[in-house]
């Protein structure tokens, strides 16, 4: 591909309406524009790393025997009534209607039409097993698109579903999918963690994530590499404490804490540590009222575990000033557990303490010295608590780190939830029709270009991993109206470099080395030759690799077997 016939526009500044680097660099670099919020086209040169995510994910799919077929992104409302989603997948699901004002969705995943298809295509569990992939386009109306194409409204899933007879079957398959995602994100060359997963609204049982690691993911996950535990922090069960609560030591008294409403200022006026704290934080309940959670003052309220609590409204909502005033009579921020009259659920950690501080449910005021069973009684224990780093690894083996990470892969055992809701079934050897079980397997085939990114840049721009690079040569040509023999070395090189099956773009702009230069190590790609006159002068051309920055002086006549042994190495 030459540059001089692609309208490529790149820029220094950083766009302000991108947080994390993969956005600003992915725009600063012309591979993606946006449209509208979470909508983005794919130019030439961002389209060509998606096409080699694709082909990755692509022969590994094939290679493990999934069967490659392609639905339609949109899909008829009666399938998701069918399933019961259509009520409750709620407003991530885009809803459209025909001219005959008949209900559809743009597809955020495809469960429901793959089910539609085996109970049509699947008769006998002779055709069993069987796994469908595709790689398409989704929509999920995201509440807060952001980060460019890794939570995009519009993004491209490689989707897979697999039907078994039986749950050994079923979980060769998820284990053969777990075996080709980690070849894929191996190939791929990105530093990922294979994590145990909560399910959220697509059910089942068995379920892990493919995290790719980077400061910006928006996920957490709790790991011991000492026993190899690793799990997103949703689902991470957090230690109970082992010792007995201590004994009162104190008596309880109230304390003036003028607006001091958050845990760090009350402390900061006791001269206490927030562990020795509990806070209550009040969400919705199903019955319409409210229901107060007592955490430890340190520790994050996890959502997952939240949503366990009987009683609890799914999805979690906490309440509001307003709701909390007319619910106790005071203000966020000096509400406490003593006297309150609502049902309450106590994190082990917050039951394990005596002698506490919390509010005093009176404006301004907060009480020390508290203890379960004495100054009230000890609610029902829950675990509701975020694992923190140096908890107990579930395994026992050591203490827990957290990381970040970004999900660009997801694997679950559906079971028959889908097969079962939708009426789907096999005869089975003994000729009784049975609901087959199915697995899923998504990768966020978009989400990955924007993470290798994240994984992947200096201050000067992208640095692809070889298999993700739009090209793995980029040929700059200086000055290239000057003198005519630079273009014909150029083109020269290019054919042979072609021919050698090597992939190039020519820098053949007529513009200054400087911008050359620049924009060649903003693109990212592996290998830079650059030809000028000096340089041929002697015979040469330099070579620059862009990882590592080093630059050699090569002969014209090596530049082919150089390369391609770099390339292969
Ligand atoms: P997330 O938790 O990030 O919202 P999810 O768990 O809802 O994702 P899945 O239903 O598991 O997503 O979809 C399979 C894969 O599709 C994800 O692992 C992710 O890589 C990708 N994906 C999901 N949502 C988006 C999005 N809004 N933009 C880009 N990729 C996405
Ligand atoms: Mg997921």
């Amino acid at each position: 591909m030459r540059l001089s016939r692609l309208p490529l526009n790149t820029f220094k500044e950083v766009p302000a309406e991108a947080e994390v680097i993969s956005h600003q660099l992915m725009l600063r670099a012309g591979l993606i524009r946006r449209l509208a919020s979470g909508l983005f086209t794919w130019m030439p040169l961002g389209l060509r790393v998606m096409r080699k995510v694709e082909t990755v994910v692509r022969e590994e799919m094939d290679r493990a025997g999934a069967l490659e077929l392609l639905m339609p992104a949109v899909q008829p409302a009666e399938l998701w009534q069918e399933s019961g989603r259509w009520d409750v997948y709620g407003d991530l699901l885009l809803r459209i209607q025909d001219r005959h004002a008949r209900d559809f969705c743009f597809g955020p995943t495809h469960e429901e039409v793959i089910t539609d298809i085996a109970r049509r295509e699947l008769k006998s569990y002779r055709q069993l097993p069987v796994n469908y992939y595709q790689i398409q386009t989704k929509f999920r109306d995201e509440i807060r698109p952001r980060f460019g194409v890794m939570r995009a409204r519009e993004f491209l899933m490689k989707d897979a579903y697999s039907f078994h007879l039986n749950q050994e079957c079923l979980e060769r398959t998820y284990r053969a999918m777990a075996d080709a995602y980690a070849r894929i994100f191996s190939r791929l060359e990105l530093t990922y963690r294979t994590v145990d997963a909560h399910g959220g609204e697509i059910g089942g049982a068995r379920s892990q994530e493919f995290h790719v690691l980077a400061d910006s993911g928006e996920d957490a996950i709790a790991y011991c590499d000492a026993d190899g535990y690793a799990a997103n922090l949703e689902l991470a069960p957090a230690p109970r404490p082992a010792a007995p609560r201590p004994a009162p030591g104190r008596e309880m008294t109230t304390v003036e804490t003028p607006a001091k409403r958050s845990i760090a200022d009350v402390c900061a006026l006791l001269k206490q540590r927030p562990e020795q704290c509990v806070k209550t934080l009040m969400v919705a309940a199903e019955d319409g009222g409210l229901i107060a959670l007592l955490l430890r003052g340190d520790h994050e309220l996890n959502t997952v575990k939240a949503e366990t609590v009987p009683g609890v409204k799914t999805p979690l909502t906490l309440a509001s000033p307003e709701e909390i005033k007319a619910a106790t009579g005071c203000e966020p921020g000096f509400i406490g557990p003593v006297g309150l009259d609502m049902p309450m659920a106590g994190d082990y950690s917050a039951l394990a303490l005596s002698d506490f501080t919390c509010g005093a449910n009176q404006i301004d005021r907060h009480y020390q010295g508290v203890n379960w069973d004495r100054d009230l009684p000890t609610p029902e224990g829950f675990d509701l608590r975020n694992v923190v780093a140096g908890d107990a690894s579930p395994l026992d083996g050591g203490a827990l780190s957290i990381a970040r990470g970004i999900e660009v892969g997801h694997i679950f055992q559906l079971g028959d939830k889908y097969s079962h809701s939708m009426s789907a079934t096999v005869l089975d050897q003994q000729g009784q029709q049975v609901a087959p079980l199915m697995g899923c397997y998504g990768i966020g085939v978009s989400r990955i270009v924007a993470a290798a990114i994240e994984q992947n840049h200096d201050a000067k721009g992208i640095i692809w991993p070889a298999p993700l690079s739009p090209f793995q040569v980029v040929l700059v040509e200086l000055n290239p109206k000057a003198v005519p023999e630079v273009t014909e070395i150029v083109a020269d090189l290019y054919a042979k470099l072609v021919n050698a099956g090597i992939e190039v773009l020519i820098d053949d702009r007529d513009a200054r080395p400087g911008v050359k230069f620049a924009d060649a190590e903003l693109l990212g790609i592996p290998h830079r030759v650059t030809v000028g006159e000096r340089g041929l002068r002697e015979g040469q051309v330099e070579y620059c690799e862009r990882r590592s920055g080093s630059q050699d002086k090569l002969a014209v006549d090596d530049v082919v077997s150089f390369l391609r042994q770099r390339i292969n190495q």
